[in-house]
């Protein structure tokens, strides 16, 4: 660019990635994000890509032909990107084309033209197609090319697995300016409604109840910087499974008046699953709601209703388990429901009035609860991540290329917090029964805000003598503890572990014993305390710093001096 030149404003947007839907926003000259509506005028849009003779289908369009053309159509990959064959759970995509194993990923075989043998396509090539064509719809809409983006994932996501989307999006030539997490770009589309330049300082629980999986975080508001205190994912708990009841429901009285079952159909199954979906958003905004198919099994018609009074009492266990997750996750953060200052519902099975009002009912009166059921003013939670993401990249647009690099780390918006737990290992000359105590005591759990400290003391010794301190990151494993055949009588109802299996005595053969058990990771630092007399305390504090940097200090209570060291983060 010329130093005459009036810089060219970059034209970015936001796009929210999920595994069942996508949708795709931009900030306007008013500094409004609004959600883009495809060619076809859908918000959003399937992340569903089908093949049928040489046309390639997408959105809408591609997850109609679930019915017709299930083999060819590609669904729910986003949570396979990165993911060897082995780690995939498939059941999700039962209905539509299988994944298959493909060098150390995971892919997709499809019939993408008709005179040439079926295309094998990577997790990451399905991906920068879908991208290309999401960036295709807003340059349209908008009428200029993208320069570049913001993509929302959820908190799971792996570094391996940003990188891979991030490259898969280089391959449709849209640049990633960064990667934020979902809750927090759902907090960033509330935080712009805000009149003043410094939001509150808060304590926010996002929960994103989506199509296949239901998310649910604890954030920490402070002078306008969001930590992540606690996660907690339900990869079995989503939109589907609300489709499910109606399905099951419907086909029993489909059953009782014809005696055929059409879930035992494929594609009756799949033509029942589309109704009940769009059965269930209609009793999201009114109190009964038809349901008609054309052939749905044997030639046979089927038309019904259902109000919303019994699809409330169908779906209960699964509102259950939603305001589980929630009471587990604040938990998690070590907190109180009533330490929540508002809770933001986001993903598409928040329109769920019953969802909405449960939750509503677990915080006090005071305790903001956005969802269209719960307030007048909400924002549409199925948007909240595209239009997050469209204000993060409208914030972003103009950094240079280094600062570009440096903004795909997470940590722009996110506050630094510790990724893994940290714990305290105490060595010590061998007791009376002979064992040294190699327990790994857990300090600081991992996604604790930091700065923190922590101090916490230990019996050094019983016997006396020199005493190892190792701080280690630590890790929880489930652990196979299957006794030994000939040890398993003694064993049997002597067992501590938290998932007591209780009908031990018969099949004795294949039952496993699974205990979580603390592990160390890997030791950072050591400190070595000498001639520690019998008995004494140890006390060890760690102070972790804002950039991470850990400073431990171990010393004998009582005892004179210490040892004291820094660990860059
Ligand atoms: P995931 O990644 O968990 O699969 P997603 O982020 O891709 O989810 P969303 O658009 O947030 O997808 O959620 C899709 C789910 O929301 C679908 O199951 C859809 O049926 C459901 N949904 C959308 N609108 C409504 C509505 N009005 N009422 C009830 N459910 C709805």
């Amino acid at each position: 660019m010329s130093d005459t030149d009036e810089p060219q404003q970059k034209t970015v947007i936001g796009i929210a990635f999920g595994n069942s839907n996508s949708s795709i926003a931009f900030t306007g000259p008013d500094g409004k994000a609004e959600v883009i509506a495809n060619e076809e005028g859908d918000r959003q849009i399937p992340s569903v890509l089908s093949y049928v003779g040489d046309e390639e289908y997408h959105g809408a369009q591609a997850k109609s032909h679930l019915v017709r053309n299930p083999r060819d159509t590609i669904a729910f990959f986003r949570d396979y990107l990165g993911k060897s064959f082995a780690a995939v759970d498939p059941t999700n995509a039962h209905s539509s084309a299988h994944p298959i194993q493909h060098d150390t990923g995971v892919a997709f075989s499809v019939q993408e033209k008709t005179d040439a043998d079926p295309a094998t396509l990577s997790v990451s090539e399905v991906t920068t197609r879908h991208i290309k064509r999401l960036s295709d719809s807003a340059a349209d809409f908008l009428g200029k090319s993208i320069d570049g983006c913001v993509i929302t994932v959820p908190t799971d996501f792996s570094e391996s697995q940003r990188k891979l989307l991030a490259e898969a999006s280089k391959g449709c030539g849209l640049t990633v300016l960064q990667i934020i997490h979902e809750p927090v770009a759902a907090l960033l589309a509330y935080a712009a409604r805000e009149e003043t330049s410094h939001p509150a300082d808060k304590t926010i629980l996002v929960v994103d109840v989506g199509g296949t999986r239901t998310d649910a975080a604890v954030i920490a508001a402070r002078g306008g910087m969001y930590t992540l205190l606690a996660t907690q994912h339900d990869y079995e708990l989503g939109g589907r499974q609300f489709d499910e009841v109606l399905v099951d429901h419907f086909s029993k009285e489909f059953m009782k008046k014809h005696k055929t079952d059409p879930r035992e159909n494929e594609r009756s199954l799949a033509k029942l699953r589309l109704e009940c979906e769009n059965t269930k958003k209609t009793l999201s905004l009114s109190n009964s709601s038809q349901i008609s198919i054309d052939s749905l099994a044997g030639g046979l018609d089927f038309h019904s209703s259902v109000n919303r009074l019994r699809y409330d009492l169908l779906s209960k266990k699964l509102v259950d388990q939603v305001v589980g997750l929630v009471e587990s996750v604040v938990k998690k953060a070590e907190m109180d429901l009533m330490d929540i200052n508002e809770v933001i519902l986001a993903g598409g099975t928040s329109h769920t009035p019953k969802l909405a009002l449960r939750i509503q009912q677990l915080f006090p009166a005071t305790t903001a609860v956005q969802s269209p059921a719960t307030t007048t003013t909400s924002l549409n939670p199925a948007e909240l991540c595209a239009r997050g993401a469209a204000i993060q990249a409208s914030l972003i647009a103009e950094f240079d290329a280094e600062d570009i690099e440096q903004s795909t780390h997470p940590a722009v918006t996110v506050t630094p917090h510790l990724t893994k737990s940290l714990g305290v290992v105490i060595t010590s000359p061998a007791g009376d029964d002979g064992k040294a105590d190699d327990k790994v005591y857990v300090f600081l759990e991992s996604e604790t805000a930091v700065p923190a400290r922590r101090t916490a003391t230990f019996t050094g010794t019983n016997v006396g003598g020199d005493v190892l301190v190792r701080i280690v990151e630590a890790k929880k494993e489930s652990v196979d503890v299957t006794p030994a055949k000939e040890a398993k009588e003694k064993v049997n109802g002597a067992d501590d572990d938290e998932d007591d299996d209780d009908d031990d005595d018969e099949d004795d053969e294949d039952e496993k014993v699974i205990k979580r058990v603390t592990e160390v990771e890997r030791v950072i630092a050591e400190a070595l305390l000498k001639d520690v007399k019998k008995g004494a305390k140890v006390e060890v504090m760690l102070n972790v710093a804002g950039d991470l940097t850990l400073t431990v200090t171990a010393r004998v209570v009582g005892g004179q001096g210490g040892v004291r060291g820094t660990v860059p983060g």
